[in-house]
């Protein structure tokens, strides 16, 4: 199997933001791939217009971050940032139609290589989040048919931004689940937690037709912003997730979220960890 891999150039943005390596990512994360010479299939995403924004977010919140009259989520009104929105939410929502149009199958797995969603909220940005792609993307899948979809947030910290989004506009079909809001702690409470993660996944998602993995690297135990699960412990939960999914029959589309060790090489070993463990579930050469 090739994996799907939704990516554009225009994803990526090369002037630094304050805080965060995440708008650089997308071009290192595959670069990384490419290198590892994993088998990858790269698929053009389809831009975010103004309307599909507007499926999550207040409309002059939209036009005002877009014509950088309004600060984005890193706090600047860049215009580099600006331009890549359309295509990292894009991305997102590509990946999780086309897991969906995948059927139950083996294939029914695709990846988005951005990060930057899970803080932005209805009407603001923040945490390094501007759009919220998983509800764009969401809400792009209830009307093509989902009829349910699942929000697996297993970043180090809790999706404000989504639940805010889910309450305000009564998205009682999307399920959000997240680490960032469980007391999962180090050690043996980590090990309990990932024995759970399968019966975790099956009761809260239930019923669903497709499933948005949010696989965020900020909860290494090394992460200056993180700090639960070792590398092993990591790989162990991407198995997880990827292993119940198949074996419920639930299609998956995940991305990377945070990450914040330096140099990003560490992080970009974690993102790696997680296409390996995609590929070795869903039947590719990744070990
Ligand atoms: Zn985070």
């Amino acid at each position: 199997m090739n994996l799907s891999v939704f990516y554009s150039e225009k994803q990526h943005v090369s002037d630094p933001q304050p805080g965060s390596p995440s708008p650089g990512k997308p071009d290192k994360v595959m670069a990384s791939w490419r290198e590892r010479g994993f088998p990858i299939k790269i698929h053009p995403p389809q831009a975010a217009t103004v309307e599909d924004l507007c499926l999550a977010h207040d409309a002059d919140y939209v036009r005002g971050v877009l014509d950088c009259s309004r600060a984005n989520g890193f706090g600047t009104r860049s215009a580099a940032v600006a331009a890549s929105l359309p295509w990292t939410v894009g991305s997102m929502a590509s990946a999780a139609l086309h897991a969906l149009q995948s059927g139950t199958g083996k294939s029914a797995v695709a990846v988005s290589p951005t990060s930057g969603f899970h803080h932005a909220g209805y009407a603001f940005g923040g945490g390094f989040c501007t759009f919220n792609g998983l509800i764009v993307a969401a809400r792009k899948a209830l009307q093509a048919g989902a009829g349910r979809v699942g929000i697996l947030d297993l970043d180090q910290h809790y999706g404000n931004g989504t639940a805010d989004i889910l309450a305000k506009l009564e998205l009682e079909n999307v399920v959000q689940w997240t680490l960032g809001h469980s007391a999962v702690s180090r050690g043996a409470a980590a090990v309990r937690w990932l024995e759970n993660l399968p019966e975790l996944i099956s009761g809260e998602f239930e019923g669903c037709g497709l499933l948005l993995y949010h696989a965020g690297a900020d909860c290494h135990i090394d992460d200056p912003l993180g700090g639960r699960f070792t590398s092993e412990q990591m790989r162990q939960r991407d198995r997880v997730v990827f292993q119940t999914c198949k074996a419920l029959g639930l299609p998956v589309a995940w991305n990377l979220a945070g990450g914040y060790q330096e140099p990003i090489r560490k992080v970009l070993a974690l993102h790696d960890q997680t296409a390996e463990e995609c590929l070795r579930v869903y039947g590719g050469e990744g070990k």
